[in-house]
């Protein structure tokens, strides 16, 4: 029996509890986990209607799953302007789909260039391999957008704010430059989260998740999401999704559906983790640079201010003494650990131009503003004296 609470008119948070429950005859308070690939029928006239599509229900796992159809359901509940959703077995399906759904051999892309390594490939590397032309742009520069449209350009595609140097691009207005042009944008919205900025709300039609990040936030497992208006899965999205599978283990979704329950919780302790983070190290004298989109040296920062609810996670900073001095902090970092994982509830620092971002050569990383003495620290839910102590005992090693 599903909810029948009016979820519009509840706060996020309970929408984050509640939003997507489909309880069984037993009545469980948690959500079931239905591990099962297929679903039998009472009469083969059953199986017929059911294909037919004459009456509602489950077919086949690739296609869809009582447990993923929870998560799914519980993401359009959280995500402002969603009305349908597919989850995906990692964030790099979910952006792999979404495009490969949009585009077709003759079309052409155009990217922001600052984007997560992965994705960077995807458009750089894959797309062309099927015919797909892509420019990459200075997403920031809002004419490099607008000079790289062709006939042909279907698809914007952009992460704000971005990884590792936090730039923040404005969406509103990129959006409008899409819409000039009937091109449909798709946002990589993993830095921000759906509770802190909403891409489709701001002029977006699709969004898309990594929700191994926060949404796991426990460093479990690995999932995405793919979300836009009905009209816009069912056309770009349904087909590829069911026929090239690259569908979630319901046993990875029910982790995410119980994930996106706390998820306010960690996200506020997070950010406000962040916030009092970044304050210090841009207060420290060996310290070149502090990025966090909500500090006011941030170059972006009114625009952040308008488009994001807080700054978020994630800060990036520079440390004087290059390579060698960033080694030595984050080695000697003891509750801070070294991990290229985000979002998750212990705090984790990652050296970006020896790690993600190491297979591009030195002069594209200094195109992208990735020095050799920049750190990224995603912040836990710790207590952030601790974490500040922790900071402060590294620094004094450099
Ligand atoms: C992690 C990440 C991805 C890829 O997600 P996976 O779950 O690792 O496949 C895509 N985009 C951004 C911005 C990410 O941080």
């Amino acid at each position: 029996m599903a909810e029948t609470l009016d979820f519009l008119s509840l706060q996020p948070a309970t929408r984050l509890v509640h939003a997507g429950t489909i309880r069984s005859q037993h009545g469980e308070t948690s959500e079931a986990l239905y591990m099962t690939q297929g679903y039998v029928y009472e009469s083969a006239e059953a199986a017929e209607a059911r294909f037919k599509g004459d009456t509602e229900g489950y077919i086949y796992s690739r296609f869809s799953n009582p447990t993923v159809a929870m998560f799914e359901q519980r993401m359009v509940a959280l995500e402002e302007g969603a009305e349908a959703a597919f989850a995906t077995a990692t964030g790099m399906a979910a952006v792999t789909t979404a495009l490969m759904g949009q585009l077709r051999a003759g079309d052409h892309i155009v990217s922001a260039k600052a984007l997560f390594g992965s994705c960077r490939f995807v458009v750089e590397e894959h797309l062309p391999r099927f015919g797909i032309e892509s420019t990459l742009v200075e997403g920031s520069d809002l004419s490099q957008w607008e000079a790289a449209v062709r006939p042909n350009t279907k698809v914007f595609f952009l992460e704000t704010p971005t990884n590792p140097t936090l730039d923040v691009y404005d969406i509103p207005a990129i959006a409008a430059i899409a819409k000039k042009y009937n091109i449909a944008l798709t946002i990589d919205n993993v830095f921000a989260t759906p509770l802190l900025q909403s891409p489709l709300g701001l002029g977006a039609d699709c969004v898309v998740y990594s929700a191994t990040k926060h949404i796991d936030g426990q460093g479990r497992c690995l999932g995405g999401v793919i979300l836009g208006s009905k009209e816009f899965i069912k056309d770009n999205v349904q087909t590829i999704m069911r026929q090239t599978g690259p569908s979630i283990s319901p046993f990875n979704a029910w982790v995410l559906l119980k994930g996106l329950e706390t998820l306010p919780l960690r996200l506020d302790k997070q950010t406000s983790n962040a916030l009092s983070i970044a304050t210090y190290l841009s207060k420290n004298p060996k310290i070149a640079l502090t990025i966090y989109p909500f500090l006011s040296s941030h170059p972006q920062y009114t625009l952040a201010k308008r488009q994001m609810k807080s700054g978020g996670t994630v800060i990036t900073f520079e440390i004087h003494g290059g390579k060698e001095a960033a080694f030595k902090v984050a080695n000697t970092l003891r509750i801070i650990k070294i991990s290229n994982n985000l979002g998750d509830a212990k705090s984790l620092i990652c050296h970006p131009s020896t790690s993600t971002h190491h297979r591009f050569t030195e002069e594209q990383r200094v195109d992208m503003g990735i020095r050799p003495g920049m750190l990224r620290l995603s912040a836990g839910i710790e207590a952030v004296e601790d974490l500040i102590r922790d900071l402060e005992r590294a620094l004094e090693t450099v």
